[in-house]
């Protein structure tokens, strides 16, 4: 399966603790993430991961292209629901994509396990 990671900077570091938690599923899969996000989670997981543009330069936009054209299985997107985002309208952006093409979209560690497990019963390998 094809997943896209994307946190905004306040929840990076818990991103990065549930994708280490579930390391062993993740690295079976083929994983896209915004810029820094990526960047981060390779340096502190080892998984390889594609990175595209930061969010606010593109990012979430590139993401959303990939989704319509059916190339994203699954997004876990780590929002903070207190902090203004300058891109807000590409965060927007991409949370309608997922509702029209239908791909899971967790937006917290709750529902994101709930996607973990929803991954792990396809586990079919990386980019199928
Ligand atoms: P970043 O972008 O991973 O480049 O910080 C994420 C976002 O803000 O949408």
């Amino acid at each position: 399966m094809k997943i896209a990671l994307i946190a905004h900077d306040k929840k990076k570091e818990a991103l990065i603790a549930f994708v280490k938690e579930n390391v062993d599923t993740f690295k079976k899969h083929g994983l896209y993430a915004t810029g820094t996000t990526g960047k981060k989670l390779m340096e502190e997981t080892g998984l390889s991961i594609h990175r595209f543009k930061s969010g606010p330069l593109g990012g979430d936009q590139e993401i959303g292209a990939l989704v319509a054209k059916g190339g994203i299985d699954a997004i876990i997107f780590f929002r903070d629901p207190l902090t203004a985002q300058p891109h807000e309208p590409d965060v927007s952006a991409l949370l309608r994509l997922s509702d029209v093409y239908d791909v899971p979209l967790a937006t917290n560690e709750g529902t994101a396990s709930a996607v973990m497990h929803y991954i792990s019963i396809n586990e079919s390998g990386v980019g199928e």
